[in-house]
Order: C-alpha cells, then sequence, then structure tokens
C-alpha cells in the first residue's frame, strides 16, 4: 500500500475529519480542487483562497499516524498531541481555526457539522481492504 493509499484509507475512517480540529478535509489526489472548494465553502477569487484551500489538505500526522489537516499539522511544532488537540480546540471554540470553522455567510452553522458522505459505494461494513 503506497503512501496515497493509506492516507485516502485514514481519510475514510474518519469520514474526513482532522483528528485535531474535527474540521473537513480532502484528498488533494482524489478530488479537485473545484470540487474541494465548492464541497468546503471556499469562495473563489478573495483574497487568501488558494491558502485557505490548501489549510484543508489531508495529511498523515507523524506522532498519532492519524489524518489531520495541514493546518493542524504544520502548527503542531513539536507538541504532544493531547496538548496540540487542546490548544487546537480552544482555536476552534472561539472561532480562530480556518478548517473547522462557522460559515456566517449562509447561517448554517458550522462547516464540519456535516462530514463527509462518501460518494463512492460502499463495498461492505467493515473498514478493511486488502
Ligand atoms: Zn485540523
Amino acid at each position: 500500500m503506497d503512501r496515497n493509499d493509506k492516507l485516502y484509507g485514514l481519510w475514510r475512517e474518519q469520514r474526513g475529519a482532522c483528528f485535531y480540529c474535527d474540521g473537513p478535509t480532502f484528498v488533494s489526489d482524489r478530488e479537485s480542487k473545484e470540487s474541494a472548494r465548492r464541497r468546503l465553502r471556499i469562495a473563489v477569487g478573495v483574497a487568501g483562497a488558494g491558502k485557505h484551500l490548501n489549510q484543508h489538505v489531508a495529511t498523515i500526522d507523524s506522532a498519532t499516524k492519524a489524518m489531520a489537516c495541514k493546518f493542524c499539522n504544520c502548527s503542531r511544532e513539536g507538541k504532544s498531541p493531547m496538548s496540540h488537540r487542546r490548544s487546537i480546540q480552544s482555536l476552534v471554540a472561539t472561532d480562530q481555526h480556518p478548517v473547522n470553522r462557522l460559515i456566517e455567510a449562509y447561517a448554517d452553522g458550522r462547516l464540519s457539522w456535516s462530514r463527509i458522505d462518501l460518494v463512492e459505494p460502499a463495498r461492505s461494513t467493515t473498514t478493511a481492504e486488502p
């Protein structure tokens, strides 16, 4: 199993939600930027939109081997996973986290409240893959 398959497997297991912020992520070689942008409600042409989309990229966290968004993964700076999760969750609680955030303009709450529905047909109820 190569690294990308491993990442995608984790992403599916975690239903797209980052280990640290519970925010929605995307796997860049499985979903087009255009589709991710729509799903993650990132407006095109707004300053910082490219960077914002990039923060949602799914990565593998080296400390936990779990899937984490790029923002959380890149901001850990050697903190233990539990203390990083605590500090990330306090960002989320005060709406300062770029990935797990409220969508004020749409008045439909926090983006991560609805986790991804897998678009692929479920092969079985087990997550085990050959
Ligand atoms: Zn995150």
